[in-house]
């Protein structure tokens, strides 16, 4: 039998995301638009609605559909805004991003990954430019970055990442903790000044690299 993919993801979005709290109208919207089965292996396509983290190989997860919504409502994105991503992972989160309409730069440590999500983004049409790399450094072509999203977990702020984001109310958000369970802190940038907020407790796979874990 063929699975109706738009009415588990219309529940998903009123069961996890909307009943849940997340309310900024772009965000419900890019996630009543992407489609979350593109982005998870084939033999696990009808669980890709599940509200839990999926396996993508490589030890490695997409989100859960809750943690990929809170994260992007904190932002409090608005079109055209500049983004950079660490942990492209599947694409999922960068997809979400491009439908909100940011210009998205995603870093990825481990090569198949990177490529796997630059293939499914291309072909479903999301303009995001993908690098294969150690993302704790950023990427410093394309900065100052208006937001920055980390999608793994490290145990303390990357000093280079919060160098390469915007003074003017930049915002980054990323789980801080140790390797089996963090906290989801925001950290906005006016000028010099840094304020924290702290959104709550959340499990991610390590954050592996110069400013992150070690290997
Ligand atoms: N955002 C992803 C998505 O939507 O599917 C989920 C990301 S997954 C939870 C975390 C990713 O971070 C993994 O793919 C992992 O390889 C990657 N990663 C870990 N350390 C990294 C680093 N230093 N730079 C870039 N990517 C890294």
């Amino acid at each position: 039998m063929e699975i109706d993919f738009e009415k588990l993801r219309r529940e998903m979005v009123e069961s996890q995301i909307i009943r849940r709290g997340i309310t900024d109208k772009k965000v419900i919207a890019a996630f009543l638009k992407v489609p979350r089965e593109e982005f998870v292996p084939e033999n696990l396509k009808e669980s890709a609605y599940d509200d839990t983290p999926l396996p993508i190989g490589e030890g490695q997860t997409i989100s859960q559909p809750y943690i990929v919504a809170l994260m992007t409502e904190s932002l409090k994105l608005k079109e055209n805004e500049r983004v950079l991503e660490v942990g492209t992972g599947s694409g999922y989160q960068s997809a979400i991003l491009a439908e909100i309409g940011c210009e998205v730069y995603s870093i990825e440590k481990i090569a198949s990954l990177a490529k796997k999500a630059e293939k499914t983004l291309k072909k479903l049409g999301y303009n995001v430019k993908i690098k294969i790399g150690d993302g704790t450094l950023g990427w410093e072509e394309f900065s100052p970055y208006d937001k920055i999203i980390v999608t793994a977990a490290s145990p303390k702020i990357p000093k280079t990442l919060l160098s390469q984001l915007s003074k003017n109310e930049g915002k980054l958000i990323i789980p801080i903790g140790d390797r089996f369970s963090q906290d989801l802190i925001l950290f906005i940038k006016r000028n010099e000044k840094i304020e924290k907020i702290n959104l709550g407790g959340c499990q991610f796979v390590p954050l592996i690299g110069k400013e992150g874990w070690e290997e």
